[in-house]
């Protein structure tokens, strides 16, 4: 694998905001303003600090802008399709938004890859220049069938590393690499991996029990028969609800504690907010089991860029096409030509308008890209020096309380450590990502307190 590094250019045409600070009229003479302090987030003290910490922040990160893509109510399942439509034989897209089957998972993103890099290879006549904007799954996979295929093909990647929302940190500090991206996947999704010539890895775990935990202790786990009626009716309805008020409509009380555990389940997985998530094209509600990748999955990064050309660092910022090729510019000023284009960046980055295309997309394009919903998810993950809880089911559902994170994967039954992986979704996502490192670490405590052994706020 040859690797050029480039200066990383923040915000050099990348959609940086440009903040402009209006002149006021000083009529009425404004008084000082009193800041209401926003409430920090506080660790209970029956909650040890953690050893080791690592968290993800996907929803911010300028490079993805988002998690996983969903669709919000109105939207079509065919809008994913359309953007993957070619657009003159010359700009491709793909991603795992873009798949029709399993948009929002690894597998999805590399069918997408697939289908892009085929469609090109039918178009194309012999040995093109083609550029790939993007090593996440989708983008190295269509760069491993175009350059087998015996075009010369270059990568572009944003960041400092390939892999995208795939990011496993090995180490020292973790029994099994801490996984801040995509690492579970069902044994489905794995034999459909395999049936493609290509694996995420070979060494899994498996989290096969649940239970609900709520300030008096241990409860039954989550289920999703509420959802699932609720979607039912809403199936039959005039116009598209978002899942939230097809509950509501269905007679579910928004304020039931086990309703809440599962919604926050479902969005932890999916990424799917139930105030905008449709209720014709439901997000999945998760099942019992999870099976996980239990190694650094950077192995599949390296496999498919193994001699292949990457550009690290380097932002696309615009991409011009027409009728002859497409030209690339980089953050860096730098701009280069190309026969064809494969743009695998993720739904959030084209919504946020990262690039700039010119001429602009078609209609067609442009309307999936806003009709799509890009959803939040985020993971942290903690390792202690001792065990302070005692439950012994691998997957655990907070049931009430004012927790940020309502979903945990206990890895002390599969990896012999006192690790807790914590996932959550949606709008809380969204808050977990926006605060500091150390409010994050409080936040994430805070939310453990039903687990520590004298139970914070317990009657
Ligand atoms: C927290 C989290 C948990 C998840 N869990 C699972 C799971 O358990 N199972 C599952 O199957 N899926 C899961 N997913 C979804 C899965 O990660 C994605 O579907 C998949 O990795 C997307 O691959 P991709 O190639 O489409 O996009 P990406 O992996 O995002 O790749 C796109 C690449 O484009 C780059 N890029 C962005 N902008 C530019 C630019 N301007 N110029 C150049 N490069 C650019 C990015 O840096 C990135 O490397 C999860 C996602 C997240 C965030």
């Amino acid at each position: 694998m040859s690797i050029t590094r480039r200066t990383l250019l923040l915000g050099a045409g990348t959609g940086a905001v440009a903040v402009l600070l209006a002149a006021c009229t000083p009529e009425p003479q404004p008084k000082p303003t009193r800041t209401t302090p926003v409430p920090r987030p506080t660790a209970p003290p029956a909650v040890p600090a953690p050893a080791a910490w690592a968290r993800s922040t996907w929803s911010t990160d300028p490079y993805s802008f988002g998690s996983i893509s969903y669709l919000p109510a109105g939207a079509d399942p065919q809008q994913r399709a359309t953007l993957a439509e070619p657009i003159g034989d010359r700009l491709y897209f793909a991603g795992e938004a873009l798949d029709p089957d399993h948009p929002g998972t690894v597998l999805g993103a590399v069918d997408s890859g697939r289908s892009a890099a085929l469609a090109l290879i039918v178009a194309a006549g012999e040995k093109e220049r083609v550029a790939v904007v993007g090593a996440g799954a989708a983008g190295v996979v269509a760069a491993r069938m175009l350059a087998d295929a015996n075009h010369d093909v270059t990568i572009f990647e944003a960041r400092d590393r390939s892999g995208g929302r795939i990011l496993s940190k090995s180490g020292d500090d973790w029994p099994i690499p801490a996984q801040l991206g995509a690492w579970l996947i069902s044994d489905e999704q794995l034999t459909a991996l395999h049936d493609r010539i290509t694996t995420l890895g070979e060494k899994q775990i498996v989290l096969d029990t649940a239970t609900g935990w709520s300030k008096d202790g241990a409860v039954d786990t989550v289920a999703g028969q509420s959802i699932a009626q609720a979607i039912d009716k809403a199936k039959s309805l005039p116009s598209d609800l978002p899942l939230d008020k097809a509950l509501t409509q269905n007679g579910a009380d928004p304020d039931d504690p086990a309703l809440a555990a599962a919604l926050a389940w479902q969005t932890a997985i999916t990424g799917a907010d139930p105030a905008k998530a449709s209720s014709w094209y439901p997000p999945a509600f998760p099942a019992d089991t999870l099976t996980g990748m239990g190694e650094d999955l950077g192995g599949f990064f390296d496999k498919h860029l193994k001699d292949q050309e990457i550009t690290l660092a380097s932002p696309v910022v615009r991409i011009a096409y027409d009728d002859s090729g497409v030209s690339l510019r980089l953050g860096t000023g730098e701009a280069l030509s190309f026969d064809r284009v494969v743009v695998t960046v993720p739904l959030g980055v084209l919504q946020q308008q990262g690039i700039e295309f010119a001429p602009a997309l078609p209609f067609s394009h442009r309307g999936a890209i806003a009709a799509l919903a890009s959803g939040f998810v985020e993971t942290v993950w903690m390792r202690f020096d001792k065990l302070f809880w005692d439950a012994e089911q691998a997957i655990w559902h907070v049931v009430g309380g004012a927790g940020l994170i309502r979903t945990w994967l206990n890895l002390m039954p599969v990896t012999g450590e006192p690790v807790l992986v914590g996932i959550v979704g949606g709008p809380e996502a969204e808050q977990f990502a926006a605060l500091s490192d150390r409010d994050a670490r409080a936040a994430a405590r805070a939310a453990l307190e039903f687990f520590a052994p004298t139970p914070q706020g317990g009657s």
